[in-house]
């Protein structure tokens, strides 16, 4: 009695490092061809995405925190943003927390002199259109 017993034990598989690449969006247009008019698919997808209400931006301009070089959709020059800098809602939010943290209002003045707790609204220098904003996050 010749007992080898091979014991396959399942190899693992493969490892593969999960890299945070972006998922491409799929491409619908062309694959499938539109079903003729009156056809209804059994099946309906529980989630729809339709894409009625898409936000159409009018300035795809990527926009720093800082003095940025982008062209003006205004006067269509290019330029370098001038930036003024505006406390937004989490200026207040974070001043309210140091206030609270600190027991009393010393910190409370430090988001308004940071860059990084405001709103950055860029201007064109040209024009003085306002160009955008930049949101920090
Ligand atoms: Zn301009």
């Amino acid at each position: 009695m010749d007992a080898t017993m091979e014991n396959k034990m399942g190899l693992p598989p493969p490892y593969e490092p999960t890299a945070p690449a972006p998922v491409p969006p799929p491409s619908y247009f062309g694959d499938n061809p539109p079903p003729p008019a009156g056809f209804v698919a059994p099946v309906a997808p529980p989630r729809t995405t339709v894409i009625t209400n898409q936000p159409t931006n009018p300035r795809p301009v990527k926009l720093g925190p800082g003095p940025t070089g982008t062209t003006c959709p205004t006067c269509n020059k290019s330029i370098v943003t001038r930036v003024d800098y505006v406390p937004n809602n989490r200026t207040h939010i974070v001043s309210a927390a140091l206030c609270v943290l600190a027991g009393c209002c010393c910190g409370c003045f430090v988001p308004y002199c940071m860059r990084s707790c405001k709103t950055a609204n860029h201007y064109c220098p040209a024009c003085k259109a306002f160009v955008g904003n930049y949101q920090p996050s």
